[in-house]
């Protein structure tokens, strides 16, 4: 989960400013266990910061994206996902209604590319499934 005070220091270490529009876009990844898109962050911030653009809410995405502080996912081709949960885990999207859920797995994975070579042990992955979710399988 995000730190809003972990995100205000590594921002200011990057030399980013630190405003009251980025503190509320790092509060509201901080508090949630969804995926919220950029667009989404935006809608629910603009009401408050009316002078909010959709590039701010990308670029301190990606700045704590940089400093592992939250995931960026682009599960789908037509808009990014922003993850606040970095542990490692994959995901899920319904291609009727577009839900992203978490997939965990508890295996630790260790991984040869040719025979010869040393076993890679691998500590996360990026693992995208597509399918239809239960409530959309029974349509
Ligand atoms: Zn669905
Ligand atoms: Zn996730």
């Amino acid at each position: 989960m995000l730190n809003v005070e972990e995100g205000i220091k590594h921002l200011q270490s990057s030399g980013a400013k630190i405003t009251s529009q980025r503190v509320a876009i790092m509060r509201s990844l901080g508090d949630r266990h969804d995926h919220p898109s950029a667009e989404k962050i935006f809608l629910e911030l603009k009401p408050k910061f009316p002078t909010l653009s959709i590039a701010t809410v990308y670029s301190t995405a990606q700045l704590l994206a940089q400093a592992s502080m939250i995931r960026i996912l682009s599960i789908y081709e037509k808009k990014v996902f922003f993850d606040p949960d970095t542990t490692p885990h994959a995901h899920f999207m319904c291609t009727r209604c577009k839900k992203i859920i978490d997939l965990r797995a508890n295996y630790e994975l260790k991984v040869r590319l040719k025979p010869e070579d040393e076993i890679f042990c691998i500590d996360n992955t990026e693992v995208f499934h597509y399918g239809l979710c239960s409530e959309c399988v029974s349509l």
